[in-house]
């Protein structure tokens, strides 16, 4: 089939539009804090992996605008040949005493960071073994590999170790594991991970892009709050979240760093990430380590929403984070409750299939540190309100199969879309992009 008649196929994106109901690009207009302006309009922002509210912050800003001063706006080259800049550096050793590990590598996109560590580090007929809800670029970074591919159960011990005893004892293993779960806003039981891996000889990789500047002392991330760091292998982190910028790392041993230097493609072969980037980086993990407070309003806040949100009779499944997704049942409540909170001037993010499976879609709430309980307020009272009306308090939708080994989070596009409240299987983009 030639391109030009597989795109003209591809109609159902089109309908939603059409249906007023479609909930990706939407354009922001201003700076992004709590609140962000969209058509003109003030609208409350809960759909934002901006934790710690750092990317409004007059000194992230004025350390970013330092750097795109000092050193221009791009490297013009991967950090390989001509790109590597001081800053790099000094953001690589920061980091690396930040994450109690030896040594640090950094990546233009977290994406790059796991392609780029995951292709390189796998051995060929070695094994990959994921968390059945690990992310996209997890996967995508096992495909790009030369080893086989295995899943687990998510957050599962128990299935780690049957698969674990079902391949082949002689071939070298990762296992990869996410800290905080980007959907269900849920944490790993690390120690039970841990003691897996360690019975099996097996290398453990954490993917913390949701837990560094969130969990842990000092929000050094997962490891840290189960004081696992030395049991963990790999850490890989983004910036795209607590970190107020773009860009990625690994942090490991200095023998891993140096070998990914030397091996990873999308670190060689890719341009580095931008000063004024790697600057907004430095000044936020200062302003995370000199200002615990704003963890600490970070987890009132979340703790806050999804108390309000149970009081409503809402369901947020395995919840645990500032991630809060409730279960709605069907794609299409998520598409018209997205909608409808966008009405109501909220911005939340609707959660579909292949994200989950089948029947299990959420809108989920992403929480902020510089929220303030008013504002979860209006938030929980416009929820409350739309909750009513679709009658998601009254029990009427489940938490399906979100847990089962089924799940097929990063694999295949496919979504089932809200077309005249008839449900459909077809494509539109992956809706786990974050
Ligand atoms: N890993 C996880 C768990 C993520 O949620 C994301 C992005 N949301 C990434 C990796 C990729 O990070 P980046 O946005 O820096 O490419």
């Amino acid at each position: 089939m030639r391109i030009a008649e597989k795109v003209a196929r591809y109609e159902d994106a089109r309908k939603v539009i059409a249906a007023g109901i479609y909930p990706y690009f939407r354009p922001i207009e201003s700076d992004q804090d709590t609140v962000v302006q969209m058509n003109g309009k003030d609208v409350l922002m809960l759909g934002s992996n901006n934790y710690l509210g750092l990317t409004n912050h007059p000194k992230v800003k004025e350390a970013a605008v330092e750097a795109l001063m000092r050193y221009g706006s791009g490297c013009a080259g991967s950090r390989f040949l001509n790109g590597t800049l001081r800053i790099h550096i000094e953001c690589e050793e920061r980091l690396a005493e930040y994450m109690q590990k030896e040594s640090v590598l950094l990546f233009s996109t977290g994406m790059q960071a796991n392609l780029g560590a995951i292709s390189a580090l796998v051995a060929r007929n070695g094994f990959v073994i994921t968390d059945a809800l690990d992310h996209a670029s997890i996967i995508d970074g096992a495909r790009l590999s030369f080893g086989k591919m295995a899943k687990f159960r998510h957050n599962d011990a128990a299935d780690l170790e049957r698969v674990l005893k079902s391949l082949d004892h002689h071939k070298s293993k990762l296992v990869i594991t996410e800290g905080v779960f980007s959907m269900e806003g849920d944490i790993v039981k690390l120690p039970d991970i841990v003691d897996v891996c360690q019975r099996y000889d097996t290398d453990l990789m954490l993917d913390d892009a949701h837990g560094i500047g969130v969990l842990g002392p000092e929000g050094r991330g997962t490891a840290a709050h189960f004081s696992l760091t030395d049991k963990v292998d790999l850490v890989v982190g983004t910036f795209s979240k607590s970190l107020a910028s773009i860009g990625g790392f690994v942090a490991s041993s200095e023998r891993v760093i140096h070998y990914l230097k030397h091996h990873s493609r999308s670190l060689i072969f890719s341009a580095s990430p931008p000063p004024a980037s790697v600057a907004a980086v430095i000044a936020a993990l200062k302003i995370i380590l000199a200002e615990p407070e704003r963890r600490e309003l970070l987890w009132r806040n979340a703790n806050y929403l999804r108390t309000g949100l149970h009081s409503i009779g809402l369901d947020t499944g395995a919840s645990e984070t500032p991630i809060i997704p409730v279960l709605v049942g069907e794609q299409d409540t998520a598409f018209l409750l997205t909608a409808a909170m966008q009405e109501e001037g909220i911005f939340i993010n609707p959660v579909v299939p292949p994200a989950v499976q089948p029947g299990g879609s959420l809108i989920r709430f992403s929480v902020m540190s510089t929220h303030s309980l008013e504002q979860l307020d209006f938030a929980l009272d416009k929820v409350a309100k739309l909750a009513r009306h679709y009658h998601l308090d009254s029990g009427v939708t489940h938490r399906t199969a979100s847990l089962s080994d089924k799940e097929l989070k990063g694999s295949e596009a496919v979504s089932a879309l809200p077309v005249e409240g008839s449900v459909h299987r077809s494509r539109m983009g992956s809706s786990s992009s974050d």
